[in-house]
């Protein structure tokens, strides 16, 4: 086996996968600037190794030289440039001054510059002699390699590239002392890889002749692509995706994918249990849902809410909009309220109604009424507030105890409810008080309704805890009319003095007054 040829062919695949990770790199972050300038390093180290694979291949002096000259695009670009990645990746919006990018890339463009042209000119600056080592094939793997004598700007480019170094792995360790989030750590590892590229680098300043097969390429390699890892770990391979997945597969709410004809292009996990129809690969919203209005809120990109199966979800379509501005598809997210709606049910519930009697509280009644009064009663139509007072409910408490007495609260309010409208508001209006609005309702009708429900009360055996109790009530009535100008409280005021009439009157009975 020919293990110079083995290393040509791993050195060309290797170049191939670079320019491949380059390639992706352009095109998928576009957007992000260190994203941008790794893919610029990549694409440095493709050339690089590319041209180096040639060189080897190559078995005359000049077509090796050709290949070398090539390799010096990228060579002494790769710490400066990666000095520039470490810098974005300390502060993403760090943009160097013209200046600078002047200052530092001086040297890189000068002895690519020299390498280029002064052997032709036949002055050697970078290099002083070229020539192959057929001496030590065996040494090379049977390769014959070119070595070069080294002139003066080949070691200030070396001593350069050590420093521009030196500096990035000082911004890492500083950046690892920081301690600052994520990136921490990640700066630690650069930082230590940085070094081991010092360490390659240096002995190769204090000889002058290069040897062998040019083991610092490899290295650059296999440190590049650590140091993308290390960098791009917590961005590109960590997080974004588990945060994409997790949006995605692990979300409670059911999501679709759609394609910007509205084909379903994929579904999550929750969908698959939410979903009343098998759902194909492909198949239009159009076919897929029976419920128009799903399709014509997914088209117009309004929120729309519904119920299924008890529990309550508000759909969502979010379009997908790529750099060009162009719509690419949506994501259609039905977001499971149940919990949210169900916890506003319980508060707007407690709000509004009494805890013992389960019947609307006073803030409701007074809400109710005020809103009648205010907006819905109608000019000359008639209404009547009836409040109901236990007689002697003290006695009940005195003889048998609270419990007893909360009890008769109970089975009287359920009692009254019953025995009314469910639409008609009934509420416990204060300890053992109860109000009635009445709409829309003449004065012999409420008076009718509030006698009927005065011998209820009178006639019915309360059993509580196995006591028999006789309840009596006492109602006073207040007639309204509409655009009489009274506000609620006059009328509140008025069933009141009509139901302290009726417990004077000896209690037992109905008072209406006008
Ligand atoms: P009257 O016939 O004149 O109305 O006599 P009464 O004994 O009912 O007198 P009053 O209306 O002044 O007394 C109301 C009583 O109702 C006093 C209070 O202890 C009782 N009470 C108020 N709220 C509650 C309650 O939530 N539970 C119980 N058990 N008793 C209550
Ligand atoms: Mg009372
Ligand atoms: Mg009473």
């Amino acid at each position: 086996m020919n293990h110079g040829v083995l290393l040509i062919g791993a050195t060309i695949a290797l170049a191939l996968v670079t320019l491949m990770f380059s390639i992706y790199l352009f095109r998928k972050h576009r957007k992000s600037r260190g994203l941008f300038l790794i893919a610029v390093i990549f694409f440095l180290e493709f050339v690089y190794a590319m041209a180096y694979a040639l060189e080897l291949a190559a078995t005359d002096l000049t077509t090796k030289l050709i290949f070398n000259h090539l390799q010096y695009f990228a060579i002494p670009f790769f710490a400066v440039m990666w000095l520039y990645v470490v810098k974005v990746f300390k502060d993403p919006n760090f943009v160097p001054k013209p200046k600078w990018l002047i200052v530092f890339f001086a040297i890189p463009v000068l002895a690519t510059i020299c390498v280029q042209i002064f052997p032709y000119l036949n002055r050697t600056i970078y290099y002083t002699d070229a020539f192959i080592d057929y001496a030590h094939t065996a040494d090379n793997l049977g390769l014959a390699v070119m070595v070069l004598k080294k002139g003066p700007l080949y070691y200030i480019t070396g001593i350069y590239t050590s420093l521009i170094l030196m500096m990035v792995s000082v911004i890492c360790f500083r950046l690892y002392r920081a301690k600052k989030g994520i990136q921490s750590t990640e700066a630690l590892w650069i930082g230590i890889l940085t070094i081991l590229c010092i360490l390659a680098i240096i002995p190769a300043q204090f000889t002058d002749y290069t040897s062998g097969i040019d083991m610092a390429l490899y290295i650059f390699e296999i440190i590049g692509f650590v140091m993308f890892y290390m960098m791009m770990r917590y961005e590109t391979i960590d997080l974004k995706p588990a945060a994409h997945r997790s949006l995605f597969e692990a979300s409670s709410d059911p999501i679709l994918i759609l394609d910007d004809a509205y084909d379903i292009i994929s579904w999550n996990e929750a969908f698959d249990h939410f979903k009343d129809k098998e759902v194909k690969y492909r198949i239009n919203i159009d076919d897929y849902f029976d419920n128009l209005d799903f399709c014509e809120a997914i088209k117009s990109e309004h929120a729309y809410g519904f119920t299924r199966a008890g529990r309550h979800f508000i759909l969502e379509t979010v379009p997908l909009i790529v750099a060009s501005r162009r719509r690419t598809g949506y994501i259609v997210k039905f977001n499971d309220m149940t919990s949210y709606i169900d916890r506003i049910h319980v508060l707007d519930f407690q709000a509004t109604h009494d805890v013992l009697t389960t019947i609307f509280n006073r803030r409701a009644f007074m809400e109710c009424c005020e809103n009648y009064l205010n907006k819905v009663v109608q000019p000359k139509e008639p209404f009547a507030f009836i409040m109901m007072d236990i007689d002697n409910f003290k006695v009940v408490n005195d003889t048998h105890g609270h419990i007893v007495g909360d009890g008769v609260l109970e089975y009287l309010s359920l009692l009254i409810k019953q025995n009314i409208d469910e639409n008609i508001m009934f509420a416990r209006y204060g300890g053992e008080e109860f109000m009635i609005l009445l709409e829309n309702t003449d004065e012999n009708d409420a008076i009718q309704l509030a006698e009927r429900i005065r011998i209820i009360v009178d006639e019915q055996h309360f059993i509580i805890d196995e006591l028999h109790l006789h309840i009596q009530i006492s109602i006073g009535i207040a007639n309204g009319i509409g655009g009489s100008g009274l506000n609620l409280h006059q009328y509140i005021d008025k069933a009141d003095e009509a139901l302290y009439q009726s417990k004077k009157a000896g209690k037992n009975q109905v008072t209406s007054i006008n």
